[in-house]
């Protein structure tokens, strides 16, 4: 019999970032189990917190140990492999344990607690007595107000302080004065924030002599409710009331008579909302498979049938029919009982995708979708927690799918950056996925067509850390179509032959021909190098967000101007507020001008533009695909939305608007990121009979990064950056941690951030790791900063950051933690905040 349970509570500070002790209630010792989600006392509070360990005998003195007041759902939402999973998330990422956990559970579960007001006991007795027309004691006391609301507290049994405030507004200072009497008192409950959906049926409860006796019975006057019952035992099945009351066009009430009469049962039966329901997927069945398809077949399904855990990284062109082969694995791993978890970037879960595990999984998949609402997506999450799928696809996240038996996870463009996630707990799905496969003894496809360097250079090494892939290639198209033909444009060329267009000579005579065919464009434009500001043209005067050291972003719809890091907001100026010019304009995205230009290029062009704007709303990112696949557009135009996934037949054509907006960033990563987003796009070009052909338009002809995408050299681009990589001990050749310090006051924050990094330094120092990485030791750690961060102010806040650079076996996230604890604790500034984020991919 468990006694006691160990808590991790829903109190984000640093202090309450360990398990809590308390008392297991005779009644829920049954029930508790690790990862229960509970409602616990902490301080004056209820909050809710998760259960990750269970003792039998008691570790201190019980007088002092609080029990549980709550166990809020029967089925633990986190299974125990979660909760170890969660630790282990902890230690890597230097988070705490609590933000691991919420990381794994569907917002809805997210509970907060509410306050509840109850009538004491003993009122409530005098208060029945009261309404039977009996007046005494205290009641008798309590004036007109208060007899008031202790009566309608009593009738509703309990309500919310928020309910109840709401209600007596102007009465706040009676409902204080009758809890300080003792006669109303308060308690505390966590509540979700979506229930279950449920929807009333009904059944015919006689069967048989007795459903003939039944139907004998009714007289004339009950002819309906005949009628009901004759039809619910013809379907004999229960049914929605909705479906009863409209097919036979009675009322309610005639269903509840002949509830009443005991002939036919009401009840609430509680069902899931599915975002697809509407939605007709046309079923697939697996390919015949190509050659190469067999060997990475072969390999992936001995590793499954083993129950063996293995990495794997399917290098494939794009084309290669990766997703085929991701398809009958799965098939494969459900065939063995077990269950699999799709990981795609969520700008790739488009409807393609999802139709294509649809087509072939029907029911058995459940789709985990930022933009579902929080019901539905509660609702896919507990499809998989209950076992009624086998599959689940879904952004990064989705690799916390509480699958009791997990056989395989694939993660579609493992190279992606939306893989890692940016705000606290600051993950990499990879290495989750590589970990809680691990767990499982499962496998894992890490599948795309420009792996990222450090999957490709642990694969070759073999000697990293945390995973060893094995490579997989498939070089080969299987609809035997070739790699689109791609033309590198120089751009200041055509600046020199007095072209001042954004379209090259080349692509807007490619663009015309696709027209002029019937054939379709799709046009991409790199975001990062657009921006929406709003500029005076007089005096160069920027709009920027008072709190924060950046430009405001125009928002067309609402006409105002807003921060995208504290959302401040503000109306957009007619004139600029230094000079009064009214030269002050919007420079609008990138894709509206790009719309802009070729509508007067092309008169009559049907350009469909997908981008932040337009994708806003539910369901139009659908409906623009649509609309492109029925040809009613002859030009797809999008940012990175388009360079994903997409599979047209008549597209012929992929144009790059500007290919090295990207490349200026100061980030190690630049070059990679232009290779693996050009060779994406150009992929999209020529999939199907027709053969494609792409544009590149960049200012920076010569770089290898562009020169290597063109001839879809993915090795020789990895060896000539693998070679910069190696120069500069940037990763795969070391690991890094960035470490940002904020505070309100930046003469403060710039005393605090010496003072850790040079604590930082001395305890590196100590350990004997600090040193030059130049050096040629297997083991180096070197600290740059602290330096201003590249978004120096935030909300108001100072930003400055030191960057830990280190290689080998140490153990550098740990002893940054432990000095950010340490600095934490010796300079006592509650304005002081320091944020770890281990491996980070985004440098600005
Ligand atoms: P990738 O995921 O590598 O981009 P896909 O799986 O989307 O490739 O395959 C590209 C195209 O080739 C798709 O239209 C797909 O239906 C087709 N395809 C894949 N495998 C086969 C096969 N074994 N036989 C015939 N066609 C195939
Ligand atoms: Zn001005
Ligand atoms: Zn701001």
């Amino acid at each position: 019999m468990h006694k006691m349970a160990k808590v991790i509570v829903d109190v984000p500070s640093r202090e309450t970032d360990r398990p809590f002790d308390y008392l297991i209630p005779e009644s829920m010792s049954g029930w508790i189990e690790v990862g229960s989600r509970v409602g616990v006392p902490f301080g004056r509070r209820t909050v809710q917190g998760f259960v990750v360990s269970l003792h039998d005998q008691l570790e201190m003195d019980s007088s002092r140990m609080k029990p549980i007041d709550e166990l809020l759902d029967l089925l633990p939402p986190l299974p125990s492999d979660l909760v170890q999973l969660a630790a282990w998330m902890s230690r890597k990422y230097a988070c705490s344990m609590i933000s691991a956990l919420q990381a794994m559970i569907p917002s809805a579960l997210k509970g907060k607690a509410e306050r509840y007001i109850h009538v004491a006991d003993e009122h409530q007795r005098e208060e029945e007595r009261t309404s039977e027309g009996v007046l005494f004691n205290s009641q008798a006391l309590l004036g007109e107000a208060e007899r008031e609301i202790v009566a309608y507290i009593n009738h509703s049994g309990s309500v919310t302080m928020a309910h109840l405030s709401a209600r007596y507004p102007d009465r706040i200072e009676v409902i204080k004065n009758l809890l300080g009497q003792g006669i109303l008192f308060e308690s505390q409950a966590i509540k979700d924030r979506v229930r279950k959906k449920t929807v009333k049926t009904v059944a015919a409860a006689v069967s048989g002599e007795a459903a003939k006796e039944a139907l004998a019975s009714f007289g004339g006057k009950a002819r309906r409710q005949r009628e009901v019952l004759e039809f619910l035992l013809e379907v004999g099945a229960p049914l929605s009331m909705k479906e009863v009351l409209s097919t036979l066009r009675v009322t309610a009430g005639t269903v509840k008579s002949l509830a009443d009469k005991g002939y036919a049962t009401i009840e609430d039966v509680e069902v899931f909302r599915d975002p697809y329901q509407d939605r007709h997927f046309k079923a697939t069945k697996p390919l015949e498979r190509t050659p190469e398809q067999e060997d990475v077949y072969r390999y992936l399904t001995e590793t499954l049938d083993d129950h063996r855990h293995g990495v794997f990284l399917l290098h494939g062109v794009t084309g290669s029919g990766k997703t085929e082969v991701y398809l009958q694995t799965i098939e494969r791993c459900i065939s063995l009982g077990r269950q699999a978890i799709v990981l795609v970037p969520e700008i790739s879960l488009t409807p393609q995708m999802v139709e294509r595990f649809k087509g072939r999984f029907g029911s058995k998949v459940a789709v985990m979708h930022s933009r579902l609402s929080t019901g539905e997506r509660y609702d896919e999450w507990r499809k998989i927690r209950e076992g009624r799928v086998q599959v689940a696809i879904g952004a990064r996240s989705a690799v916390f799918a509480p699958f009791a038996d997990l056989g395989l996870i694939v993660m579609d463009e493992e190279h992606e950056t939306s893989y890692k996630q940016e705000e606290t707990p600051k993950y990499h799905a990879r290495d989750v996925a590589v970990e809680r496969a691990r767990q499982h003894g499962a496998a894992v496809i890490l599948g795309s067509a420009t792996p990222s360097l450090e999957s490709y250079h642990a694969a070759r090494s073999q000697s990293n850390d945390h995973f060893a892939p094995m490579i997989l290639e498939m070089n080969q198209r299987p609809s035997g179509s070739r790699l689109p033909g791609v033309h590198i444009i120089d751009m200041r060329e055509e600046l020199r032959e007095g072209n001042r267009s954004m379209f090259s000579r080349a692509l807007h005579q490619g663009i015309a021909q696709r027209i002029e065919r019937g054939e379709q464009t799709v046009l991409f434009l790199n975001r990062r190098g657009y921006s929406t500001f709003v500029m005076c043209r007089t005096c160069g005067y920027v709009a920027g967000c008072p709190e924060c050291d950046i430009s405001l972003t125009y928002h067309q719809k609402s006409d105002n101007l807003r921060c995208h890091y504290c959302g401040y907001a503000t109306p957009a100026p007619s004139v600029c507020p230094e000079c009064q010019s009214e030269h002050i304009r919007y420079f609008g995205t990138g894709t509206q001008r790009v719309e802009g230009e070729l509508s007067k290029l092309f008169p009559g062009i049907r350009v469909i533009r997908m981008d932040v704007d337009t994708t806003s709303e539910k369901g139009a990112h659908e409906r623009l695909l649509q609309a492109f696949r029925d040809k009613k557009g002859d030009v797809l135009l999008g940012t990175q939305m388009v360079a994903k996934g997409l599979d047209f037949p008549d597209v012929t054509l992929v144009g790059v608007i500007a290919a090295d907006t990207a490349l200026n960033f100061p980030d190690f990563r630049s070059a990679e990121k232009t290779f693996q987003l050009l060779t994406q796009v150009a992929g999209r070009a020529g999939r199907h009979q027709l053969p494609g052909e792409v544009y590149i338009q960049t200012y920076m002809p010569e770089h290898y990064s562009i020169i290597h995408s063109s001839r879809h050299d993915y090795h020789s681009f990895v060896r000539e950056e693998l070679q910069h990589r190696r120069t500069l001990h940037y990763p795969p050749y070391s690991r890094l941690i960035l470490v940002t310090l904020s505070h309100e006051q930046l003469p403060v924050l710039l005393r605090m951030a010496e003072n850790f990094a040079s604590e930082l330094r001395g305890r590196a120092q100590r350990l004997g790791w600090y040193g030059d990485l130049d050096r040629l030791t297997p083991e180096a750690l070197d600290i740059l900063g602290p330096v201003a961060s590249p978004l120096p102010r935030i909300k108001n806040r100072y930003r400055f950051q030191c960057m830990v650079k280190y290689r080998g076996d140490l153990d550098a996230v740990t002893l940054v933690r432990e000095t950010s604890a340490a600095t934490m604790d010796q300079l006592r500034d509650a304005s002081l905040q320091i944020s770890i984020d281990v491996d980070p991919q985004m440098l600005m």
